[in-house]
């Protein structure tokens, strides 16, 4: 029954666990019961490691999954700080890890079929699922509009996953990712600015089109409060939290990324 293996804590173990960027690690599980793998870029599902007083578990947004592998990828950011990351980040294959549920849409169930185009916009490690969304649709054919993804970094050792984003412009001609720097040196010949700063003057047509937003609450409240005032239909306007839930933006901050954009 569907509720029975949803709601259990499942074995899986490291295939592998790569630093992909500075402090940003990409891990693949290979689930070890025969329940199915029922993932999709942007479901997202509790991981438990550890074991007795010492077991901790966060939720991670998944990447990538392969139903027929029995494997899933998640894309993490390493807090030095935090209580589980740096455990994760230590984990080497063959490690064992505990897995539960599929909550949240996948991200293809929230892209607005309706918009002209689709516009990602992720803070860090929430690329990893846009990532896996668009892999997802232009692998299999049903995304044709323009589609393009900005994701804010720190510095240009933040950048990642660089090949497998190239990889993917370099196949789809509809699809097209660029970083964007709130910390870049001189030598940086990219955008810069926070994604809130760098990217509204670069969307045409923005009442048309539809924004999945994902990582630091941050900037998804500040540039979901401009989207509401440049005057984007709520069903255009998709997310997910990872952090900062507590954020809140002000009617200037909102203001002044709204007038960023170009309206036609
Ligand atoms: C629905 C949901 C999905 C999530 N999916 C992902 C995911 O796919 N990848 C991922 O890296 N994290 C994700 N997170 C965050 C994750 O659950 C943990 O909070 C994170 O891994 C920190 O764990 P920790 O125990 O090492 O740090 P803690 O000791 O819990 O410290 C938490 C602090 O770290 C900071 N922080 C948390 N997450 C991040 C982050 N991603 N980038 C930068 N700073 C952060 C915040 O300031 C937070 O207050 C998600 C959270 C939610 C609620």
């Amino acid at each position: 029954m569907m509720s029975d293996w949803n709601q259990m804590w499942r074995r899986a173990t490291v295939l592998s666990n790569r630093e992909f960027a500075r402090g940003s690690r990409w891990i693949t599980l290979r689930s070890e019961d025969e329940h199915p793998i029922p993932y999709e870029p942007g479901n997202v599902l509790s991981l438990r490691i550890g074991e007795g007083g010492e077991r901790m578990k966060h939720a991670y947004t998944v990447t990538w999954a392969d139903a027929a592998a029995r494997t899933f990828s998640i894309i993490y950011r390493v807090i030095p700080t935090g209580q589980m990351t740096p455990r994760l980040a230590a984990l080497g294959p063959d490690a064992p890890v505990e897995f539960s549920g599929v909550h949240h849409n996948p991200i293809r169930h929230e892209v607005n079929p309706g918009a002209a185009q689709v516009v990602g916009l992720a803070t860090g490690t929430g690329v990893g699922p846009l990532y896996g969304y668009f892999r997802y649709v232009l692998e299999n054919g049903t995304e044709k509009r323009p589609s393009s993804l900005f994701v804010g970094f720190r510095e240009e050792l933040d950048i990642g996953p660089r090949e497998e984003l190239d990889a993917l412009a370099a196949r789809y001609a509809n699809f097209r990712w660029t970083p964007t720097l709130s910390q870049p040196d001189a030598s940086w010949k990219g955008l810069r600015g926070r994604i809130t700063e760098s990217v509204p003057g670069l969307i045409d047509r923005p009442r048309e089109t539809h924004f999945h937003l994902v990582g630091n609450g941050a900037m998804l409240v500040e540039m979901e409060a401009a989207l509401d005032r440049v005057g984007v239909p709520e069903a255009f306007v998709s997310d997910e939290t990872y952090f900062n839930w507590e954020a809140e933006a002000s009617d200037d901050v909102a203001d002044r990324i709204a007038a960023r954009f170009r309206l036609q």
